[in-house]
């Protein structure tokens, strides 16, 4: 593999100045970053501020839309599992407690289904959840409200995803350093802004310091996840034991049988380089060979304006690169303009952070293995 052209096009003082605001501040800037995107995203993370701020009520209704869909029928179910109640953080982790529990137990997710899990925000039922759950599922220093939650509410089994044997979470430094993900100092460089400063030092605190938490996007680590849930449900109901661990073991042949159609579709391709305007899928290039080129950073909030955007398709102008992969699907504006002027493609990829109606884990990963087997031009 050549080593990625990257550099020569250093984001402006400016630019940077501008974006970092733009994540640090609240409400009112998502409508500028809305101009500049029209995509689904800012609303919906207004919706999920508003959520947060309305409470108890509206909690309580997003848990119900969030569902259960492990479960047969919630709290009026019975039989095997009723009873106990896993509360996972976000997607990714409930699809994988849903597998490993039985059918009558209760898995619901703190992050709305299609919302993203960045910058999740409790409401005072969601940490009684998180006190009373026999088993919480997160990732310590991605979501700070839920580190906090956790901490305060001390559950009975909390599992900490990013602490498993077998996981080797990855700050985007370090991803840099592997030659994993390119950023072009995009976000490794503190901004002179005092406000932009001020977010990443509180981010620092909360223990968010620059852990790359999408770990979810290599199949790999959740074999692990599965385990740990299996572990833990067994320890509060040890007459299933036995059906936890065989239901660990055929959710973790699934997500190998996963990870080897990966492995088979990225073999031989024409490129190794996916661009990608959030930066969600270091752990998926480092398992399969690739090499990200991140427009943005880990946040999306942070996303990256149009001029940066171009900026970076300009200086891929001629290479082996096609396409730039977008988390939602990019605007017509952006789209057109990347193709008549630097001839690449806007591509939708699924970082799959959030439940929707696209299917489940696996499907969505099926499909973005089909979008990067057209994008860097497979055989
Ligand atoms: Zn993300």
């Amino acid at each position: 593999m050549s080593s990625p052209r990257w550099s020569g096009h250093a984001r402006s003082a400016a630019d940077a100045g501008a974006h970092l605001a733009l994540a640090a501040a609240d409400g009112g800037a998502h409508l500028t970053l809305g101009a500049v995107t029209r995509g689904a995203r800012p609303a919906r993370r207004r919706a999920v501020r508003f959520l947060a701020a309305a409470g108890a009520a509206a909690a309580a209704l997003a848990l119900t839309a969030c569902g259960t869909s492990g479960s047969a029928g919630g709290a009026a179910a019975t039989g095997p599992g009723s009873g106990l109640t896993i509360v996972t953080a976000f997607y990714p982790l409930q699809w994988v407690s849903e597998n490993v529990a039985l059918k009558g137990t209760k898995v619901t997710s703190l992050t709305p289904s299609g919302a993203e899990p960045h910058d999740l925000e409790l409401s005072p039922s969601q940490v009684s959840q998180i006190r009373t759950a026999d088993v919480v599922v997160y990732i310590k220093g991605f979501q700070p409200s839920v580190d906090k939650a956790v901490q305060q509410a001390k559950p009975k089994h909390a599992i900490d995803v990013a602490a498993l044997p077998n996981i080797d979470p990855m700050t985007l430094d370090q991803e840099a350093a592997a030659g994993i993900t390119q950023s072009d100092g995009y976000t490794a460089s503190p901004s002179a802004d005092p406000a932009a400063q001020a977010a990443a030092s509180a981010k620092a605190k909360a223990g968010a310091a620059g852990l790359d938490p999408h770990l979810w996007l290599d199949p790999n680590n959740l074999v692990p996840v599965a385990g740990a849930v299996a572990r833990a449900l067994t320890a509060v109901d040890k007459a299933h034991a036995a059906t936890y661990d065989a239901n660990a073991n055929t959710l973790g042949e699934r997500l190998g049988a996963l990870s080897t159609e990966f492995s088979a579709g990225l073999q031989a391709c024409a490129s190794t380089r996916i661009v990608t305007t959030h930066a969600a899928f270091g752990y998926l290039s480092k398992r399969y060979g690739l090499v990200q080129l991140s427009v943005g950073g880990l946040d999306p909030e942070a996303e990256p304006s149009l001029q940066r955007i171009r900026t970076v398709a300009a200086s891929l102008k001629g290479s082996d690169v096609t396409t730039v992969f977008f988390e939602e699907t990019a605007s017509p504006d952006i789209a057109e303009t990347l193709a008549k002027d630097d001839g690449l493609k806007a591509e939708r990829l699924d970082p799959i952070e959030t439940s929707n109606t696209e299917g489940d884990y696996i499907a969505r990963m099926r499909t973005d293995l089909k979008t990067l087997e057209a994008a860097l031009q497979c055989h």
